[in-house]
Formats: C-alpha cells, sequence, structure tokens
C-alpha cells in the first residue's frame, strides 16, 4: 500500500530522512501537503514565502516521476481522507519542535495508530534533537557556550542522497491547486518587488553554500559583522522551508575547516546558534510568547503599538540611518543583516522602550525567512529578557555601531533615498515596496530622530537599572 509523505517545511530531495525511507520500502509515495491552521496563521512573508516553495518543489517532485498533492483542512481529517481514497498504509513526516505542530503531530500520530496506520516521525531539521542534548546534571542547557561544547564534536549524520525516482501510486488523488490558496494575500507589501530577492529550492541553497565556502568562509568571522558585505551564507532564507538541511552546510563546514578555512569554525557556531534556538524553545516553549526570565513580566514594556514611533520604527523613519537602513532591506527582501537585527531591536526596545513581542511580530509578518525559534531567540537575547541575554546595560548606539561596521555609509546609502540626488535602486525600490496608505515618497525630506540616540539610551538605562528585581 502506499506511503504518504506529509510535506510541512522539509521542501528538498536530498538528505530528506522520511522520504529516504519511504522510497527504500519501494512502496507507492504520495507527497501531500496541508493548509491547515498553522499555515493559516503565518505571517504575511513567510505565508508568501512558503508558496513560492512549494511551487518549486512540487516541480522538483514531479522531476522525479512524482506529485505534490495539495489538500485543506485540519491535518488529521484530510489524511484520514487520503487514506480512505488511496489505501496507503502509513504516513512519514519530518519532526517540527513548536508547541502548536508539537500537539498537532502528537494528535495525529496517536489518531492513526488507533486505525492502525503506521505513522512515522523522521529528524531532518535538526542536527541535534533537543532531547538528545543535556546538561550533567540531566537538564537543558540554558547556556550558549556549553551547549556548543556539547554538541561540537557529536557525529552529525548524513547526508543522504536525493532518490533517483519516487516510486508513484497506479493513479495519483486529486489535488487543490496551489494558485487558489492565495498563500501570498496578506502581503501588503508589492510582492513583485519582493520577488527577485528570493533563492528558491534546493538547487539554489546548495549554490548558496557552494559560493559561501569557495569565496565567503574564511573571512567570514571578520566580516559577518558588516551590514554592506555579501559575507555570510544568506541560507537562513532556505533553512527556515529546509530547502537545504543543516546536516549538509555542517559538513561543508567542517571540510572547509579541515582545509584550514579561517571562519569555518565560528560558522559552524553560529549553525549551533539556530540549534540552541530550537533547544531552547522545545524545552522552554514559553519563549515563544512570554518573558523567558519571568521576573521580566514586571518590567515597564510599553505595549502600544500605535504610538508614532513605533509606526516610524516598522516604517523605517525613525530618523537613524542605522535603523531606518535595516528595516527598508527588511521591507524589500524579506531578510535583514544580523548586525542590523540586533541594532533595530535594541533600538524598538530600549530606545523606545517598547515590549519586544512588537517587534517579533512585525518581524514575523515581514521576514521571508521567518523562524519560530531565532526570531524569538533573538528578541528575548536583544530585549535582555531571554536565556544568555545581553546584559541590561548593553544598550546598542546606533551611530557609533554605523561608524563600527558601516564606516562608508554603503549600508545606509543602500537603502536610504531621501536626500540624496541619486539614490540606489534598493532604496527606491522600497517606495514601490510600501503600501500607498503610508503616504512615502522618495522626494520627503530624511525625518528628525524619534528619540536620539543618546536621549534614549539614558531613558532606557534609567528604567532598566529601576526595575526593581
Ligand atoms: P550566516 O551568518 O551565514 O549563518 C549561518 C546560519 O546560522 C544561518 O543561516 C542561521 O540558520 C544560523 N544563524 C546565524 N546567526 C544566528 C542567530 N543569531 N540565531 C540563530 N541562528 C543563527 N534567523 C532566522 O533564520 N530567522 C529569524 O526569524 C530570525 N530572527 C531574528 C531576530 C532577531 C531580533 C535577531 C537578533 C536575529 C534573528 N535571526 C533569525 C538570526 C540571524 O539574524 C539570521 O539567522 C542571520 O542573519 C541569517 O543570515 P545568514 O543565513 O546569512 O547567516
Amino acid at each position: 500500500s502506499p506511503i504518504l509523505l506529509w510535506i510541512r517545511r522539509d521542501l528538498r530531495l536530498t538528505d530528506h530522512p522520511a522520504l529516504d525511507a519511504a522510497v527504500q520500502t519501494g512502496r507507492p509515495v504520495i507527497p501531500v501537503t496541508i493548509r491547515d491552521g498553522q499555515v493559516d496563521v503565518l505571517g504575511a512573508a513567510p505565508k508568501w514565502r512558503l508558496g513560492l516553495g512549494l511551487g518549486h518543489y512540487a516541480e522538483a517532485l514531479a522531476a522525479k516521476g512524482s506529485r505534490l498533492i495539495y489538500r485543506s483542512g485540519g491535518a488529521l481529517a484530510a489524511l484520514t481522507q487520503l487514506i480512505d481514497e488511496t489505501g496507503a498504509g502509513a504516513v512519514y513526516w519530518t519532526r517540527l519542535y513548536d508547541p502548536a505542530s508539537v500537539e498537532r503531530d502528537k494528535a495525529v500520530k496517536a489518531a492513526l495508530k488507533d486505525r492502525g496506520i503506521e505513522a512515522r516521525s523522521f529528524g531532518g531539521h535538526l542536527m541535534f534533537e533537543p532531547w538528545t542534548v543535556e546538561t550533567k546534571t540531566g537538564g537543558p542547557y540554558k547556556v550558549y557556550s556549553p551547549f556548543w561544547r556539547a554538541v561540537k564534536d557529536v557525529d552529525v549524520p548524513g547526508p543522504l542522497k536525493a532518490p533517483s525516482q519516487i516510486p508513484a501510486p497506479d493513479t495519483w488523488p486529486e489535488s487543490e491547486a496551489l494558485d487558489d490558496w492565495h498563500l501570498g494575500a496578506a502581503m501588503r507589501r508589492g510582492a513583485a518587488v519582493v520577488r527577485p530577492y528570493q533563492q528558491l529550492g534546493e538547487a539554489a541553497a546548495q549554490g548558496r553554500l557552494g559560493a559561501f565556502m569557495a569565496h565567503k568562509v574564511d573571512t567570514y568571522k571578520d566580516m559577518r559583522n558588516h551590514p554592506a558585505e555579501d559575507a555570510t551564507s544568506n541560507l537562513s532564507e532556505n533553512l527556515a522551508l529546509g530547502e537545504i538541511s543543516p546536516h549538509q552546510c555542517w559538513h561543508a563546514g567542517m571540510r572547509a575547516m579541515h582545509e584550514g578555512k579561517r571562519g569555518a569554525e565560528h560558522y559552524l557556531k553560529e549553525l549551533v546558534w539556530r540549534e540552541f534556538a530550537y533547544h531552547l524553545m522545545w524545552h522552554t516553549p514559553h519563549i515563544l510568547t512570554g518573558n523567558w526570565r519571568e521576573d521580566w513580566s514586571a518590567f515597564p514594556w510599553n505595549t502600544d503599538d500605535t504610538r508614532p514611533e513605533v509606526v516610524a520604527w516598522k516604517q523605517g523613519r525613525t530618523g537613524i540611518p542605522f535603523v531606518d537602513a535595516a528595516m527598508r532591506e527588511m521591507y524589500v527582501t524579506g531578510r535583514m543583516h544580523n548586525r542590523a537585527r540586533m541594532i533595530v531591536a535594541s533600538y524598538l526596545t530600549k530606545h523606545l522602550m517598547t515590549d519586544w513581542r512588537i517587534g517579533q511580530a512585525w518581524f514575523e509578518d515581514c521576514l521571508t525567512d521567518w523562524d519560530p525559534a531565532s526570531n524569538a531567540m533573538g528578541w528575548q537575547w536583544t530585549a535582555g529578557s531571554g536565556p544568555d541575554a545581553a546584559p541590561y546595560f548593553r544598550v546598542f548606539n546606533p551611530v557609533s555601531q554605523l561608524e563600527k561596521f558601516d564606516a562608508g555609509h554603503v549600508y545606509v546609502d543602500r537603502w536610504i533615498a531621501e536626500g540624496k540626488s541619486n539614490p540606489h535602486s534598493d532604496a527606491l525600490a522600497y517606495f514601490q515596496a510600501v503600501p500607498k496608505s503610508w503616504g512615502l515618497s522618495a522626494t520627503d525630506p530624511y525625518p528628525d530622530p524619534v528619540v536620539t540616540a543618546e536621549d534614549g539610551r539614558k531613558r532606557a538605562l534609567d528604567a532598566y537599572e529601576n526595575r526593581g528585581f
């Protein structure tokens, strides 16, 4: 009987343990993806990017003699319906680790088993399953460095080869049309502007990894903090949807390290930050929704996201060039440089004293590399409420940071058009992307700071020092 391969955030053929296991059985494989409530609640950009990724993946499956079946509804109901239609005897999938997916998948597994259907979940999204890494006293890690030391010498399996063909059923079940799902409907911004910045699918991801290892990894440690440089792998977009496995990145990084490439170990450490974020989310899922350090709940965050300075932050019009360049980069490309993410997060939570969840939600709406675990960890780290967080007095100064990391102002010139006689095309793309309702024009004067670097810092330090815990 056929095996249903339930596709979620694992849009690849290479190094795909669930697909590999299904193909190894020799039974027909029916790949299916389900638009359930979990897809519906995604932010605008991740949902749009998921749609692009699924369309691309369907083509990759077709090249292997297979198809992607699209179904909507509750996951269990959709799978059960498909089992009835196809006589499938098994459902395989790649594990996810956020609490909503875990709860859904547990219930699906139990219900399928009750019906006598084989239900198997596989690894692949992570190198180190969160429950396999423990401190000496048997608990989860809360600090990154010992976590890194615990995993850095663990043998990472794979990568598994892509199957040459995927056995097809005699008849294919019916499928909905991806276009009818309108996964891009919530994109307020001009999707046509954002589209050229996306690199879809497995081949593009492999190309990025190859280019990074050939040209960038050697200088990665020194250059990765400079947002004007294309000095990082840019693979977060692909890792988020499983268009490449972290194992493939890890093995390439290991090879580079053995070849003596200087930045290779640092790159491996960054991959482990992603694993650490998942470790935290698995063991302490409240990191997604509440202050991870519970005493921070007493902190007087401002939760009003209609304040003009918060609107200015979202729109990249705070009058602080580093912050504005970064927010516009995200709006146009769907991604933002890591240094810039820390700067804008610090400005929102410290200079503007705003609840980090407002920033977390805006990123979730805007990032095409949105990842629940890395986003939550990044916000709580910067705000000070998270595990292994930046100390409260670490208020990034967006002016001196600019001089340090973008001394030639190449990054801010790339993204800010106002006041320039010959603005960069990316800076102009921002004005094409923004909704008309924002009423912005590239010929507007550049705004004065909503809160200056000095005033914001002082206010934040006062509040943090008097926080009473
Ligand atoms: P590289 O420098 O090439 O790093 C290699 C890989 O390591 C990345 O692709 C990523 O998977 C991982 N990685 C690197 N830095 C981090 C980090 N700090 N935390 C976790 N994993 C890391 N990353 C996301 O993928 N999705 C998010 O939604 C996200 N939100 C963030 C929000 C804030 C406030 C902050 C401070 C960071 C956030 N990050 C997020 C982490 C980081 O900024 C991006 O992973 C990185 O910029 C991606 O670029 P790259 O692929 O070129 O990274």
